[in-house]
């Protein structure tokens, strides 16, 4: 892993694309990710853009953006004003093309920085999304956060099963990120859990029950119409519909995700999204 310090011009992209429904703007602490050697890095979506990868492969580097954090206050009456005028909100996703909480965190506390800034400049809404039980590592800022603006934290689970066929271990132990979203719920702070992109679930109703007893709701989407191309052909390049089909056949066909979603309503009756309007908050 190649991990060096950079600077960004400005941390707060204006979204586009899928994510132009969910929030005004997204922000990266860090360009690469840490966990792209772990199982999510397989189907990573982030991995197909040879902008970002400038011919790196995914998971062999992490640009640590040093000045994260005097980007955001030095941008966020602009960005704020856009926005506003024309998303309605000035709304963050952090983070889509990287986790605010890769191992490193620890050590550069980028991600850390840009929350303490934010509660000084809070933005109109949040959204916290990760793979790492290291979140909760952030909880008093979040608490401090979540008490000047809206918060929501998506944590990723994909599935109940610790392996797929052939490929490399999750980022972070399954317990340990159930273990964060409970620590998390039980602090007051709006915790979701990400099945995304689902994978095939062992057992699930007890996946359901687990994640209603330490989220506030739950959000599903497929590679297929998740990945940003049509019939997610991204993903299907990639080594993941295949593992997944020799443990669940099914699971690699869109239909799966509404059969997973009516077990995941009979444990969250009003609290399961879909898709992309589920990444932006809708339940049902
Ligand atoms: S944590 Fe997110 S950005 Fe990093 S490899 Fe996994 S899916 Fe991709």
């Amino acid at each position: 892993m190649n991990v060096s310090l950079t600077t960004i011009k400005n941390v707060l992209t204006r979204t586009s694309g899928y994510l132009t429904d969910v929030t005004s703007h997204s922000m990266q602490p860090y360009c690469g990710c840490a966990f792209g050697n772990s199982l999510c890095g397989v189907g990573c979506y982030v991995k197909h853009n040879g902008h970002l990868l400038k011919g790196r492969p995914w998971g062999s580097f992490l640009e640590v953006r040093t000045n994260a954090a005097d980007s955001y206050r030095a941008h966020y009456e602009r960005e704020q004003a856009w926005g506003r005028k024309h998303r309605e909100r000035f709304s963050i996703f952090c983070s889509s093309a990287t986790d605010p909480f890769v191992p490193q965190e620890r050590r550069y506390g980028i991600t850390t920085s840009l929350l303490q800034t934010m509660v000084n400049f809070p933005p109109d809404s949040l959204i916290l999304q990760t793979h790492s039980h290291a979140v909760v590592d952030s909880l008093e800022l979040l608490l401090q956060l979540a008490d000047q603006t809206s918060v929501r934290i998506h944590v990723t689970i994909e599935t109940d099963r610790e392996r797929l066929p052939g490929l490399p271990r999750h980022a972070t132990p399954i317990d340990k990120r159930f273990d964060a979203c409970r620590t998390l719920q039980q602090a007051g702070l709006f915790t979701v859990v990400t099945v995304a992109p689902l994978l095939p679930i062992a057992d699930p109703p007890k996946f359901f029950e687990r994640i209603a007893g330490c989220a506030d709701a739950c959000v599903l989407d497929h590679f297929v119409e998740g990945d940003g191309s049509p019939d997610g052909r991204r993903t299907l390049r990639t080594e993941l519909p295949k593992a997944m089909a020799e443990v669940c056949p099914e699971s690699v066909q869109l239909e799966y995700r509404e059969q997973i979603a009516n077990i995941a309503r009979a444990w969250l009756p009003g609290r399961v999204g879909i898709g992309i309007s589920g990444f932006a908050g809708e339940y049902f």
